[in-house]
Parts: C-alpha cells; sequence; structure tokens
C-alpha cells in the first residue's frame, strides 16, 4: 500500500487533518490509520464513563467519514517505521474469537503524520496501573460504566439487606485537572437519575461517595484561582469531597493510600493525574522528551526528520513563541489546520508555510455536569483573560465540540444536522446504565 500523506490517529487532530485534505485533494492521496473503527471525540469520554452519553450515538465511523470525505480508511495499529525506507507497519486485528481479520501491512507514505494522542503516566505510583481505570480511550470508558454498574447494583443489593447491610460505594479520583474534575460531576450528575433503572433505595449523595485527591494546593492548577474556587464550590455543592496537597503514594484493590498515611476506601478508582505519548513511540527511532512525546520544530515537523510530522498530545512542540504547547483539543485542532496549510501549499506548487507554528490560548473551560460550566476566555488583545460561569459558559464549551463536527462532517448542511442531532443529545436527560 502507499499514499501521499498517510495520518495515524484519527483523534481531534488526525481525523480533522484527513477529512479536511481528503475533500480537497480528491481520492487516493490521503490515508488514514487507526486502531479503532469508530471515533468519540476524546473529551466526551466522562461522559460516556458516567453512562450520560451514549457511545453508540456519538462513535463516527472512520469507514463512511472516508468514502464522505474522500480519504482511504487503514483499520490497525502502527507498531513500527523506517523513516529511510518512508514505510509503517500496521499490526494484523483479530476478531474476538481470536480469528485473524486483516493481516499484518505495510504502507509506503510521501509525508507521514503522527497524531497518536495520549495514555497515562502513572509516576511510578504502585499499583497505580492494576487498580485503576483511567479514561484514555472508548473501551476505557465502557469499561468505568460497567463496572459502575455493578457496583450500583451491588449497592442496592446491600441496601435490601441481602449482604450483611454494608452502605453504598466509594469512588476516588486521583487528580483534579479538568478531566477529573469534568469526571466528579458527571458522576454525580448520573447518580441522580440512578432511580429510573430501579435503583430505588439508593440515596445517591449518601450512598454514592465520590473523593477527589489533588495534589496541588488546589484543583485545576494551571487555570486562574477564581475559576479553581467556582469550581471548588460547585463540586461541594454536589456532595463532593476534595482533598487537596495529597500526594498519593500507592494505590491497591480497595483503597487508596498518601504520604500522610490516610487511607481513602475505593470500591473504584479513576487515574486521571498525568498523561505521556504512548510508549510505541520510543522504539520508532525519532526523538522523543522524557514523557515519551516526540520532539517537532516549529512546523511541526519531526526534528531530522524530514517529511514526518507529529501534532496533538503525543508532539512535544515549542511554538513560534518560544511556548511548550499544551496537550489540549484546541492545540491538535489548530495544528491541523496549519498541516493543512503547509500541504496544500506544496500541493499547489507553493513553498511549505515561511513562519512557524503559533499556539493561540483561547481559554479553558470545564463542565461541571450537563447545566453548567467555569473557566476563563482569554481575550486577543494583552493575554487577558475573563471568568465565565453557567449556562452560557456551558454554550461556549459545547461549541469546541461542535467546530470538531463541523470540521470533520465538512458541508454546512451536514453540519448543521450534526449539530442538531448533537445539541438534541445533550440536552435530553439520557442515561445509559444497561
Ligand atoms: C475526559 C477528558 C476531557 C477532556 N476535556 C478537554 C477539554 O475540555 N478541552 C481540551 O482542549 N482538551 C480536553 N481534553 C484533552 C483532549 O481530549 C486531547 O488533548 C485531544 O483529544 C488530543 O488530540 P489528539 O489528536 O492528539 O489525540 P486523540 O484525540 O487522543 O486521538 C488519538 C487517536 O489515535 C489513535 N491511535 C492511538 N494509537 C494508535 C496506533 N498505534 N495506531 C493507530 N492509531 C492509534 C486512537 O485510536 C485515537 O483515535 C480532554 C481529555 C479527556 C480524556
Amino acid at each position: 500500500m502507499r499514499s501521499e500523506i498517510v495520518i495515524v490517529g484519527g483523534g481531534a487532530g488526525g481525523l480533522e487533518l484527513a477529512c479536511k485534505l481528503g475533500r480537497k485533494l480528491g481520492p487516493g492521496k490521503v490515508m488514514l490509520v487507526d486502531s479503532r473503527l469508530y471515533h468519540v471525540w476524546k473529551p466526551s469520554l466522562h461522559e460516556v464513563a458516567a453512562g450520560t452519553l451514549d457511545i453508540h450515538q456519538e462513535g463516527l465511523s472512520y469507514q463512511m467519514l472516508a468514502h464522505d470525505r474522500g480519504f482511504t480508511f487503514v483499520y490497525g495499529e502502527m507498531t513500527a517505521m523506517d523513516a529511510g525506507a518512508k514505510r509503517l507497519t500496521v499490526a494484523a486485528v483479530s476478531a474476538g474469537d481470536g480469528e485473524e481479520v486483516l493481516p499484518e501491512r505495510s504502507i509506503e507514505y510521501g509525508a507521514l503524520v503522527i497524531s497518536v494522542g495520549s495514555t497515562s503516566n502513572y509516576f511510578g505510583v504502585p499499583g497505580a496501573r492494576e487498580n485503576t481505570i483511567s479514561l484514555n480511550a472508548t473501551e476505557d470508558a465502557e469499561r468505568f460504566r460497567l463496572r459502575l454498574l455493578r457496583l450500583l447494583a451491588q449497592a442496592e443489593r446491600d441496601k435490601e439487606g441481602a449482604n450483611g447491610g454494608r452502605s453504598g460505594m466509594d469512588i476516588v479520583i486521583i487528580g483534579g485537572g479538568a478531566t477529573g474534575v469534568e469526571l466528579a460531576a458527571e458522576l454525580r450528575e448520573a447518580s441522580s437519575v440512578y432511580a429510573a433503572y430501579g435503583f430505588n433505595r439508593l440515596q445517591v449523595q449518601r450512598d454514592v461517595r465520590i473523593t477527589l485527591l489533588e495534589g496541588a494546593p488546589r484543583i485545576l492548577a494551571p487555570l486562574p484561582e477564581k475559576v479553581s474556587g467556582a469550581a471548588l464550590r460547585l463540586l461541594d455543592q454536589r456532595a463532593i469531597r476534595v482533598v487537596t496537597d495529597c500526594r498519593v503514594t500507592a494505590i491497591e484493590k480497595q483503597q487508596v493510600l498518601d504520604k500522610d498515611g490516610n487511607v481513602y476506601p475505593a470500591d473504584m478508582c479513576v487515574w486521571a493525574a498525568g498523561i505521556r505519548a504512548p510508549e510505541f513511540l520510543s522504539a520508532l527511532g525519532l526523538p522523543t522528551n522524557k514523557g515519551g512525546q516526540i520532539e517537532v520544530d516549529g512546523h511541526l515537523q519531526v526534528k531530522g526528520v524530514p517529511g514526518v510530522y507529529a501534532i496533538g498530545d503525543c508532539a512535544a512542540c515549542i511554538d513560534g513563541k518560544g511556548k511548550p504547547v499544551p496537550p489540549r483539543a484546541q492545540a491538535a485542532h489548530q495544528q491541523a489546520d496549519f498541516l493543512l496549510k503547509t500541504f496544500m501549499n506544496v500541493a499547489s506548487g507553493y513553498p511549505a508555510q515561511k513562519n512557524p507554528y503559533v499556539y493561540r490560548d483561547y481559554g479553558s473551560l470545564v463542565s461541571i455536569g450537563h447545566q453548567t460550566t467555569v473557566g476563563s476566555l482569554m481575550g486577543s488583545l494583552k493575554g487577558l483573560s475573563w471568568f465565565v460561569e453557567g449556562f452560557m459558559a456551558r454554550i461556549m464549551y459545547l461549541s469546541l465540540h461542535l467546530m470538531h463536527h463541523q470540521a470533520v462532517l465538512g458541508s454546512v448542511r451536514t453540519g448543521v444536522m450534526a449539530v442538531a442531532r448533537f445539541l438534541i443529545r445533550r440536552t435530553t436527560p439520557l442515561v445509559k446504565l444497561h
């Protein structure tokens, strides 16, 4: 197999790039490789985990997008590459019963974009890998959802007195960044409708105990203090216990321990305390940093490897203003647009872009359940930021996801229909726990 441009990883950055390039360059020029068949917008995974978003409604089929947007889709996991020969390897795909669906494949490329996202960084905490769930992929979120259902059913049975009267369940979330805060709030939101699934005996605020542990002196530490304060207040109103300055030292099957000797009971534990690049990247022979991210220059090209680019969470990029680019969906989106321009220039016979990529921070919004959002928006002048909270902030939060749908689906008509379906889904109190 061969393609002019091969993009590996169809997430926030890679899928947008594949769709836009496929549409502009036409069939046969662009290939997307992904280890999954469906795309789910990663910032929605806490909703999938809590059961408030139906993964089957949310997922976009890569194969259908390839057909509509004019790129080729290759299903499988990239495992190796030979930068000299401009070739990469995609592993064989097996069905659940072990039968091989697709063999191992070799793909030759003219230009390669690596956009494979990130995975958890456990910082060597004993038991973290074995005893926690992370929200890196749809399978993780689904695993969380099913385990939550099992624990809720168990807690309901315990309430009936069938199991010796033990009461309720404990969920511990490690990491008070955006993912941890959003998940905690979403879980509380989901718990208000458990009764609809027959869990009538549970008194959710008392029986589903949620604890958020953060190592820094405040949650959402990279955001302005006012945002942290507002988020803390909203979590408190939702009966979510927040412990700051808490250094987790070990995680066991049913409990979490911290450096001060405190013990937190945990029927379920979530790791949301840090990310790193997928491990296979460090074996590709490309320059990587301590967190395994591929080092790129200001034009997003891998340092010293012409024709190979990296974007999104897996790229270590110092932008044109000398600032490190954070691992965020808005960065992946901007970098996809930057490379789109680079490739279109080259395709039209012009030089690639003169100016390097500069990250534009439009602010950070953190969803606290389905009704409200807090955060700060950056002004374009003098780098000032504005505190925002409430329903309007919620609408702005959703707009990032809507822009992604628009970028992927392309035409205004399809985009509008997708947005309408999206809004209906988001305003319907859907809870999926079966
Ligand atoms: C719960 C949660 C909430 C978040 N909220 C926000 C938010 O509000 N705002 C924000 O800006 N950011 C948010 N983020 C971060 C944001 O999701 C990421 O920064 C963004 O998705 C990164 O985009 P990406 O394209 O680099 O990778 P991803 O979107 O993670 O996509 C990576 C893709 O690569 C594929 N892949 C991985 N390995 C391979 C391989 N070996 N071969 C082939 N394919 C592979 C995966 O299947 C996936 O499709 C959130 C993240 C989480 C988990």
